[in-house]
């Protein structure tokens, strides 16, 4: 198969090519009563530096494309269809030990719970030194002194004290600090931030996402943040990504789908959040749940609770078209395309 070929011209003129390229991906869970489909046909590009939000009730798929990306979908989960290149390479064929080895340095990875990336037998100083050593070329006065440097820089106090303590004797917030720092040892080029900041104090949230956007803005840093937080992405991503029932129902600029979302289930998702000059007292909510893997509905998944579905919308699948800068599945768009063309 050829490399991807996808390009995108930067403000000056020239091309960038991405940094990752998932290309209709299908990740599936074999069962004893069939196989379900987790995440059917993904594709989406996110270029170097760049920050994109994936977004979607839990269950969607997000987090299992997450997964995907780095290699760690729990069996037997498995990637059926489609590929997953980094800066050109295909990925999501290699061997174990190489994916291991590209997921510690290439891509880092941030989850929900900050104890999940951290040993509590072990200091935080002695897991940031061995990350920087395996990684680097560094012996292990250097990494320690990187170690250091890295804990200011997420915003540990007294970091040259705090360097040998556990994770235990941190709070949840600084714990999570402590997770970033161990994501950029070995400056990577993607982080995988999978709902960083939903198991914090809502106090504590703010500053997470914000430390997160400025090191990767310093570090040149691109982001794939998984979130069910409209209103996280309205602050930090330059990108979005909408999923439902396994499959992207929109993507574009933020600014774009913030202003104008277009696909009825994003206009529930932000329907359901305070600010964007909208009256708390009139928050919407949408109404049902996300279907499960066993009952999806027949053509587009969220017609069950979509006030504009049509009959079209129960039998034939809606896929991605263009509508300004943005992609949408939705068959209000297709028509409304057609419509122009006649
Ligand atoms: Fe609603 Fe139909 Fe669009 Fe699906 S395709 S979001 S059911 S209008």
């Amino acid at each position: 198969m050829p490399p991807p070929s996808k390009h995108m011209v930067e403000p000056d003129g020239r091309l960038a090519s991405p940094l990752l390229e998932v290309r209709n991906l299908r990740v599936e869970f074999p069962t004893r009563r069939g196989t379900l489909v987790a995440v059917d046909g993904v594709s989406f590009a996110i270029m170097p530096g760049e920050i994109l939000g994936v977004v979607g009730e839990s269950g969607a798929g997000k987090s299992m494309t997450g997964n995907a990306i780095i290699g760690l979908l729990e069996p037997p989960g498995r990637i059926a269809e489609g590929s997953i290149w980094l800066d050109g390479e295909r990925i999501d064929n290699l061997p174990y030990e190489k994916i291991r080895r590209i997921r510690g340095k290439r891509i880092g990875a941030v989850f929900q719970d900050p104890l999940t990336s951290l040993n509590p037998l072990y200091t935080v100083g002695r897991q940031l030194t061995e990350t920087i050593c395996t990684h680097s070329d560094m012996h292990h006065s250097q990494a320690r002194k990187r170690a250091i440097e890295l804990l200011a820089e997420v915003g540990i106090p007294a970091p040259d004290r705090r360097i040998d303590q556990y994770p235990h004797h941190f709070s949840g917030g600084m714990r999570q600090r402590v997770v970033i720092a161990l994501a950029l040892c070995a400056n990577p080029e993607l982080i995988i931030a999978d709902e960083p900041t939903t198991a914090l104090d809502v106090s504590i949230q703010a500053q997470i996402i914000a430390l997160m956007k400025r090191l990767c803005h310093d570090h040149n840093t691109a982001v794939m943040l998984v979130t069910h937080d409209m209103g996280v992405i309205a602050e930090t991503c330059d990108r979005v990504a909408v999923m439902y029932a396994g499959r992207i129902v929109e993507i574009g600029p933020v600014r774009q789908v913030i202003k104008s979302a277009k696909h009825p289930y994003t206009h529930g998702l932000m329907g359901s959040i305070p600010g964007f000059g909208k009256d708390v007292r009139r928050l919407t909510q949408i109404d049902g749940s996300m279907p499960g893997l066993t009952d999806t509905p027949s053509g587009c998944a969220f017609h069950p609770r979509c006030p504009q579905a049509m009959d079209k919308c129960r039998k034939v699948r809606p896929d991605l078209v263009p509508v300004e800068q943005s992609q949408i599945a939705c068959w209000l768009f297709d028509e409304a395309k057609e419509m122009a063309n006649a």
